[in-house]
């Protein structure tokens, strides 16, 4: 070991050294790139981990579309939707799914207000997506929470619909280089088409056999579950013991434990799960927690509170700006990752304006940070729109792009020797793109060359927000 010490440290001495070259050319880049360009560049950019996902908020309803009319793929269901509505109809019940076993057991009247979801007229088709996504001015927190997510209906309850959904978005964050997927897939009152519940412990089998089928495994990708617990709810510390022993006896797939909701709902303060936590901890091995804490508009201790429920991870953490001594304790523990989710924190109002987002305050404080979508099929967005968000907001160096990948591999709750593969994974596709863009293209017109070659997906949220389509 000791006479393999200083080749070691000659051979990080040069990949810091190629990172160095590389930097200047990468602000070079960013200062001549077209936005198309700079755009292109970051689809191509390998990415890390995506930490902070809600599987069904990452649905694209053009997706749920596609899987949820045809049988093949949603375990020979029937989805149909509320399209017939009037005035007076709740916004969530408008363009609400059901499936074929509650549509059976509807009354011929309240039957009248859905069709087969296969049945939509092109328009209403179009007004149908538009629903499940924020994309209109003035819809932001009061619909994402309490419209676009109740509308899924009894998506929820359709396990086949959701691993499918989930591969179309494994598949969609490969193309854009993402390693790694800790997404929060909870099992709560999973039904098959035939009404019969299917507990936790059945579905974990028909998981692991959809996730190792071949079209996922060329993905690429390394997905892990979390399980969320729905902190407002008044049986949440039930919820949160079931899924504690849930979690704990299917570590393989799942990883953490998440708590989410929205959180200026006071039945979900932090500190209520506090005495719950501490007893499963007494009964079970450690446990990753990954909290949303701190999406809040005001200051208040759920930071702070969160922390001494134990979470290593910390989902948003706008308000933490607020709270300078937990502030000062991140940046000096640097124990605890924030999730940073700028553009659903933009969307949903929390920073409306995000030149005012605490996000590079804690990146070039020493907190540790890393991007993510959150709700990427409801934001109508990618992983890209958050880096070319932060790039170009920010001014972000190459050292820090590097460092928000690197982040979200060294803190995910993956096993250690796939977090290991990962890691090392990543520095080589880095070292890649290193030389694809610097060593390799002399000048920047061949770098601006290469980036042409590349063909992003875009979404309307890159449309609608800087103009950027790419076909
Ligand atoms: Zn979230």
């Amino acid at each position: 070991m000791r006479c393999l010490l200083p080749l070691l440290l000659l051979l990080v001495a040069a990949s810091v050294a190629k990172a160095a070259d590389f930097a200047a050319r990468f602000d070079d880049l960013v200062r001549t790139a077209t936005p198309r360009q700079l755009y292109a560049l970051l689809y191509d950019l390998p990415k890390g981990g995506d930490l902070h996902n809600h599987a069904g908020g990452s649905d694209r309803p053009e997706w749920m579309f596609e899987i949820l009319t045809d049988p093949a793929r949603n375990g020979g269901d029937a989805f149909y939707t509320r399209a017939r509505f009037g005035p007076e109809t709740e916004p969530a019940a408008r363009y609400r799914l059901i499936r074929r076993r509650t549509y059976e057991q509807l009354a011929p009247a309240a039957r009248a207000g859905y069709v087969p979801l296969a049945d939509l007229s092109p328009a209403e088709r179009i007004a149908w997506a538009n629903a499940f996504r924020l994309d209109a001015p003035g819809e932001g927190r009061d619909e994402f929470f309490n419209v676009i997510w109740p509308r899924r209906g009894d998506l929820s309850q359709n396990l086949d619909a959701r691993l499918e959904l989930l591969v179309v978005n494994l598949q969609a964050f490969a193309a854009e280089g993402l390693a790694y997927l800790e997404t929060q897939f909870g099992l709560d009152g999973l039904v098959t088409p035939d009404g019969r519940a299917l507990t936790p412990a059945e579905a974990a089998p028909l998981i692991e056999r959809r996730l190792a089928q071949p079209d996922v495994v060329a993905t690429g990708v390394v997905v892990r579950f979390q399980d969320t617990v729905i902190r407002f709810r008044p049986d949440a510390e039930a919820r949160l013991s079931e899924i504690y022993a849930f979690v704990a006896a299917h570590r393989d797939r799942w990883v953490g434990i998440n708590m989410a909701g929205i959180e200026s709902d006071p039945r979900g303060r932090p500190l209520r799960f506090l005495s719950t936590l501490r007893r499963l901890r007494a009964q079970h091995p450690t446990l990753s927690l990954s909290f949303h804490a701190g999406e809040m508009d005001g200051a208040d201790s759920h930071v702070r509170d969160t922390l001494l429920l134990g979470a290593s991870r910390l989902g948003h953490a706008v308000n933490l700006i607020k709270d300078p001594d937990t502030l000062l304790l991140l940046q000096q523990q640097q124990r605890v990752l924030v999730e940073i989710n700028l553009i659903s924190n933009r969307l949903l109002g929390y920073v409306p304006d995000l030149t005012q987002h605490p996000f590079p305050e804690y990146l070039r404080t020493g907190v540790p940070v890393c991007l993510n979508t959150d709700d990427r099929g409801m934001w109508d967005s990618n992983l890209t729109d958050e880096y070319f968000t932060a790039v170009t907001t920010y001014r972000l160096s190459w050292p820090e792009v590097v460092q928000l990948g690197r982040n979200s591999l060294a803190r995910a709750f993956v096993q250690p020797e796939v977090k290991a593969k990962l890691l090392a994974a990543y520095e080589t596709r880095i070292a890649a793109f290193e030389q694809k863009y610097g060593a390799g293209s002399p000048t920047i017109s061949d770098a601006l060359g290469k980036v042409e070659k590349v063909k992003p997906v875009t979404y309307g949220y890159a449309k609608r927000t800087w103009g950027l389509e790419f076909r």
